[in-house]
């Protein structure tokens, strides 16, 4: 199929950008690596009258640091490919280094934007669950009501629905440094490396075995939105056997069973996840 007629328009700057969704609203979407957009308007499931291409604000593809806050500032077109194989990121948030070749494949991967995956909020896919469980903040401007930052933990409002609104660009994403003692894990299960995730697992913890201080246990592939499993966290901080984290957690997932697995397949999915990011991080299971 083809997409419906739209008006393309360039954006010379991010002052232009914002106009343009000032003046347009809902009937214009935003073009980045266009790996969802470009399908998504070739099987007229959308029909925005303007298309809006930011590719050539470079200024929105830079990775750096915020010299007020510390924080790894990562501009939203930066793709996925380049998270993946930069230094200061592996360093400062090892999370997103090691779940970026988890997404999609490799041609995906060179076109494909951090902002496109957030504004999109896939329910399945890696860097929203990553956000959350990072506690990092999303970076929104528009034209008459400047620059906001919304945590990502408040973003994604349900299935591809986020807080952004229709006149905001979404212009970048910050993770607070991590702290000398934070681990991390990144797990997920597909039916063929490069699907999405059946379900997955985001996870950050500070502490070390048998004296954790805070944990996030994010899933994806499990609801609407990344799903913060925050019962289960606590059960673990508090040091609980794993059998009742593990019945904790299955309390707090409802996961919708999609084409290949039924809710209960990817409970026990989940349950194996969490069982194996508990020993990345260094804890004894019983009977090991
Ligand atoms: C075959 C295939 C497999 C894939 N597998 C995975 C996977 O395993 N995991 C995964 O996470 N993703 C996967 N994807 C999706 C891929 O990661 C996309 O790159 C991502 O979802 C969207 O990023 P994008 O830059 O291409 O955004 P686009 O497709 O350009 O845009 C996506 C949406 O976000 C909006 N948008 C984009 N940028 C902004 C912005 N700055 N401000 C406001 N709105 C914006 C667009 O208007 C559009 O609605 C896959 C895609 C394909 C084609």
């Amino acid at each position: 199929m083809k997409p419906a007629p739209f008006a393309y328009v360039r954006a010379q700057s991010v002052e232009h950008a914002l106009d343009v969704l000032a003046e347009h609203g809902d009937d214009a979407l935003v073009l980045a690596g266009g790996q969802s957009l470009v399908p998504m308007l070739n099987l007229r499931l959308v029909q925005p009258a303007v298309v809006l291409d930011i590719n050539a604000l470079r200024g929105l593809a830079a990775i750096d640091t915020d010299p007020a806050s510390g924080a790894l500032r990562i501009g939203t077109l930066v793709r996925h490919r380049e998270i993946a194989s930069h230094q200061t990121v592996a360093a400062r948030a090892p999370l997103l280094h090691d779940a970026a070749p988890w997404i999609a494949h490799p041609a995906v991967r060179h076109r494909g934007t951090l902002g496109g995956s957030l504004a999109l909020a896939d329910p399945a896919a890696e860097w929203p669950a990553c956000a959350v469980a990072l506690d990092a903040t999303i970076r929104l401007a528009s034209r008459d009501g400047g620059e906001r930052s919304v945590p990502a933990s408040a973003f994604f409002q349900g299935l591809y629905q986020s807080e952004r609104r229709a006149d905001e660009l979404l212009v970048g994403c910050d993770f607070a440094p991590p702290g000398d003692d934070a681990v991390f894990s990144f797990r997920e299960l597909a039916r063929r490396h490069g699907d999405y995730a059946a379900v997955g697992l985001a996870l950050s913890a500070r502490g070390r075995p048998g004296a954790w201080t805070a944990m996030r246990v994010v899933f994806f592939g499990v609801g609407d939105t990344p799903v913060q499993a925050s019962a289960c966290a606590a059960a673990l901080i508090a040091g609980v056997d794993f059998p009742e984290a593990q019945a904790r957690l299955e309390g707090e997932l409802d996961p919708r069973p999609d084409l290949w697995f039924s809710a209960q397949a990817k409970r026990h999915l989940a349950v194996h996840l969490l069982r194996e990011a508990w020993r990345d991080l260094g804890n004894p299971m019983a009977g090991e």
